[in-house]
């Protein structure tokens, strides 16, 4: 595997240790990610490679309106990228290229994170305060090489009221059962991803199997982890009333429900300048039939039938909460 390293990311412990896992590698001496990260490559078949970077702006960025848990909520990140390869995801539309990049300088993104939230607590909002972590890259997938949860699953357990949600589509969970020996932890929420299989075969190539998901999740409730399931986009396929519908049955029979910490669903959704990208990429994906062009200038699936999916999720679960993103 190739390796690209930032010549300011050499000396962080991060790197040390993705050096020593890996034998006969290629290093690619670099000035800046970018120089690799936003070359346009076009459709060449490309050497594996991974890229190891500084992250000179660890801001932590406030999230939309309305989106998911009430209060206060921010995204930030350790990574880019996605092994998966799911048709509607809009890093490829962001992206130019494949390649993970792994910001090193875990320091300074935990000094980001700890300023915000007192930030935040000395202006006297006590409520919870959300920190998502996974909107630029499957962290799950990618903990092997960059040993986020052992680093930053610890370090958010000694804020008071401070929620972390890592969303993924892996079933893999060794490192979090690892961290504090299968004792969970509070501050925490590992939340899986879910479609039916159908449009998991057809649109989210590359991700774990629904049926190893299922087992990593029943895995973490038995040890009384803190576990979510989210259920986005949403895609209205043929049929979808009784997919769905029938889909849920199945986890509701395979899954206890009632441990589960939360459940959010959402619209397939883009901003057009997005959605121009992905048309761009993917002319002729059938995920362009599903959407329209709202008022707002958002392009996603047509409100009555988002009305129905909101049905169908609360008649399968009726004693959830079910969160939306109310965009
Ligand atoms: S798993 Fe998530 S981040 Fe990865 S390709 Fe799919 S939607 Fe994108």
């Amino acid at each position: 595997m190739l390796i690209y390293i930032e010549k300011k990311a050499k000396d962080y412990e991060v790197t040390k240790k993705i050096l020593s896992n890996f034998s006969n590698n290629q290093i690619l001496w670099i000035d800046h990610y970018k120089n690799i990260f936003d070359k346009k490559i076009g459709n060449q078949i490309l050497t594996p490679a991974i890229i190891i970077a500084k992250e000179e702006n660890p801001n932590l960025l406030p999230v939309p309106n309305n989106y998911w848990y009430p209060g206060k909520s921010f995204f930030f990140r350790t990574s880019l990228n996605c092994v998966f390869d799911c048709e509607y995801c809009y890093l490829k539309g962001n992206f130019k290229t494949k390649y993970p990049v792994i910001f090193v300088n875990y320091e300074d993104i935990k000094n980001e994170i700890t300023n915000k939230i007192n930030e935040i607590r000395n202006e006297g909002y006590n409520n919870q305060i959300t920190l998502y972590a996974s909107n630029y890259s499957d962290i799950q997938w990618l903990d092997s090489l960059s040993w986020f949860n052992e680093n930053f699953i610890p370090f958010i357990e000694q804020f008071e009221n401070v929620l972390m949600e890592s969303r993924t589509k892996s079933a893999n969970i060794d490192s979090i059962l690892s961290i504090n020996k299968w004792i969970p932890f509070n501050n925490t929420e590992i939340s899986f991803s879910l479609n039916p299989k159908e449009i998991i075969s057809k649109y989210e190539k590359g991700t774990s199997p629904l049926e190893t998901r299922i087992k990593a999740i029943n895995t973490l409730l038995d040890k009384n982890y803190k576990v979510g399931l989210r259920f986005l986009p949403l895609l209205p396929v043929n049929n979808y009333e009784k997919i769905y519908s029938d889909f849920l049955e199945k986890l509701k029979w395979e899954i206890n429900i009632e441990k589960i910490h939360s459940i959010f669903i959402a619209s397939l959704i883009y901003n057009q300048w997005d959605f121009k990208t992905m048309q761009k990429k993917n002319p002729n994906s059938t995920l362009w039939d599903f959407v329209k062009q709202h008022e707002n200038w958002l392009i996603k699936i047509p409100d009555d039938i988002f009305e129905n999916f909101s049905k169908i999720f609360k008649q399968a679960f009726p004693k959830k909460e079910i969160y939306y993103d109310f965009v």
